[in-house]
């Protein structure tokens, strides 16, 4: 049974989330939108001093088409024609080494895989649209300058103590669940003593946000997202457009050795950079350890969970960190709703670390790799030639040009990793003995074998498949020939186990979806396909409810 709303803002919360970054967010806005009491605490008033991510990736923009803000993200202020190229150049007064040209994000095309793209919004416009949509929610209770000083389980639930920052004052509230999303130095995680295996120290490194009015006319290489500066050192500095306007992000890249650099260092960085003296003022400086770490387990093993920064950590490059999080809180939100809701079998929250946790080593692997094919120009140094004028300079460049033009394009293309992830291990998917097809990285072909997202395909109507997933399962019949589902139906419905039915004939997505009947989780994950209904309905809801 639903706890009752009076608890919102009072001592008592069904879910208590630690720590309103992104991820934190995402968590109490899907909690929100199942209808799902909560409350979301955060220590800082909400502001962001230098923002950190901005890909908003595609499987992130698909939650956000479920939530019903797609559109504010779509209209957030990152000007929608401002060109995302990737540009590689010995210095913005030096040579271009080659480009990976990308439209504007008003321009891009949503890829054949989904009814969205990826967006370009930096975290200091997406966390206010997260906001906006928490606040949507009168059930939610998001409550900013109030941290977590200590928590206790009891046999009831948690115990947590909260401090609030204006007043000082203690206050102690009780939850029967309570999520760490509470960032990389996680105290939720420190105090459920959960390790983090990895690398704990890939580079040391200096993000500086700054801001120029006239950037784009110190240099004559066009405007574009990202710049990567290559030195006879090879790679050392990149600068982003992070708002499209007037604000940039240095990034000086370091290395695993520890080196804290000055505000000279940074200054002689700009110039070099650039070629000469400009006009720029300093809006912040972050130094920072990159790091390839991931959580051992992602709970206490019974009421307590982490997700986003809390349960891995990675490099920025391939733009996974956030996104990866936002999936995280995307598969617990409904596993709690369940729980909360009293239809989640004894398993079903234990499938939330077993179902996440492979997919964050993958991304943690990928992250690194990407950092190591932005660094390969370290070990292959640039010949002395493509630093000199002239024709063999040209012929010098158009060579590494294109070898390490080539070499980042896994780092841009990386649908395989947004959309392909899958959770054929999972102790609640149902396996239906065809054979795994491969992770792919720069390609995604689409699969409703169990564990899978479910393929987008348009409908008729100008829907996509996805927009049939709801808060529920849904049971898809494919086909004119069926079957019928009452059964599983009527099983749902002895377990409380919310699900609707859709008979959908429409011979492009029986062909995507290979079965007459498949069945989508709330996450809108296959989690059991067949041609025929099984022997044992009763059993296959106990199975993607985790109660068997
Ligand atoms: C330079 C850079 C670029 C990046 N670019 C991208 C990108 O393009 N795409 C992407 O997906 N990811 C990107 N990332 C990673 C991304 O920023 C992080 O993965 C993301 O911010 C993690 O979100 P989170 O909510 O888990 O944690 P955080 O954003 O760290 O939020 C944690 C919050 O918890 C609060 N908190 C901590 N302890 C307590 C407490 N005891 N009580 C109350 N509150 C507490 C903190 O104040 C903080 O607000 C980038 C990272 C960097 C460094």
């Amino acid at each position: 049974m639903l706890p009752s709303r009076e608890a919102v803002g009072g001592t008592h919360t069904p879910i208590l989330i630690v720590g309103a970054g992104p991820v934190g967010l995402a968590l109490a806005g899907e909690l929100g939108w199942r209808g799902i009491p909560c409350t979301l605490i955060e220590r800082s008033d909400g502001s962001i001093e230098q923002p950190k991510m901005d890909i908003v990736g595609v499987r992130t923009m698909e939650f956000c088409r479920r939530w019903g803000i797609a559109d504010w993200v779509r209209d957030a202020p990152y000007p929608g024609d401002y060109p995302q190229d990737c540009i590689y150049v010995t210095g913005l007064d030096g040579y271009e080494l080659g480009r990976e040209p990308f439209p504007g994000r008003a321009h891009e095309q949503c890829p054949p895989q989904s009814p969205q793209k990826r967006e370009r919004v930096p975290q200091d416009m997406f966390d206010p649209i997260l906001q906006r949509f928490v606040r949507t929610f009168p059930h939610v209770d998001l409550r900013y300058r109030t941290e977590l000083v200590d928590f206790a389980e009891t046999a009831a639930g948690v115990t947590a103590t909260l401090r609030g920052a204006d007043s000082g004052a203690a206050h102690t509230i009780t939850a029967d669940y309570l999520v760490g999303t509470d960032g990389g130095a996680s105290m939720v995680r420190e105090r459920c003593a959960i390790g983090m295996s990895g690398n704990p120290a890939l580079t040391y490194t200096t993000n500086i946000v700054f801001r120029c009015a006239d950037f784009d006319a110190l240099h004559d290489k066009r405007k574009g997202y990202r710049f990567i500066f290559i030195g006879p050192e090879g790679t050392w500095l990149t600068i982003v457009a992070s708002n499209g306007r007037d604000r940039y992000r240095m990034s000086i890249v370091g290395s695993a050795d520890k080196i804290e650099h000055s505000e000279a260092d940074i200054r002689a960085a700009l110039r070099r950079a650039v070629g000469r003296d400009f006009d720029y003022e300093i809006l912040s400086v972050m130094r920072w350890v990159r790091r390839e770490l991931v959580a051992d387990c992602y709970g206490n093993g019974s009421r307590v969970f982490i997700a986003g920064d809390a349960a891995h950590l990675m490099s920025p490059t391939g733009g996974f960190g956030m996104n990866t999080g936002i999936q995280d809180a995307v598969d617990l939100g409904w596993k709690l709703e369940a729980a909360v809701r009293g239809w989640a079998g004894v398993q079903l929250l234990d499938s939330y670390g077993i179902e996440r946790r492979p997919v964050a080593v993958r991304n943690v692997t990928e992250a690194s790799a990407n950092l190591v094919r932005m660094l390969s120009t370290r070990e292959r140094r640039p010949p002395p030639a493509i630093f000199d004028p002239g024709a063999a300079g040209d012929a010098a460049r158009a060579d590494y040009g294109s070898w390490f033009t080539q070499t980042m394009r896994q780092e841009w293309f990386t649908i395989g990793f947004h959309l392909g992830y899958r959770y054929d291990d999972s102790p609640i998917i149902v396996p239906d003995g065809s054979a795994a097809p491969p992770l792919e990285t720069s390609t995604y072909t689409q699969t409703a074998r169990p564990g899978a997202r479910a393929p987008h395909a348009w409908l008729p109507d100008g829907r996509s498949t996805l927009d049939l997933f709801g808060r529920g399962f849904t049971l898809l019949q494919l086909g004119p020939d069926a079957p019928a589902g009452e059964a599983i139906c009527a099983a749902a419905a002895v377990a409380g186990v919310p699900l609707t039915m859709v008979r959908l004939d429409v011979p492009a997505v029986t062909r995507l979806y290979e079965r007459r009947l498949v069945l989508a989780r709330p996450d809108g994950h296959v989690a059991w396909r067949a041609d025929a209904l099984p022997d044992d309905a009763r059993g296959l809801i106990d199975h993607v409810r985790g109660a068997r």
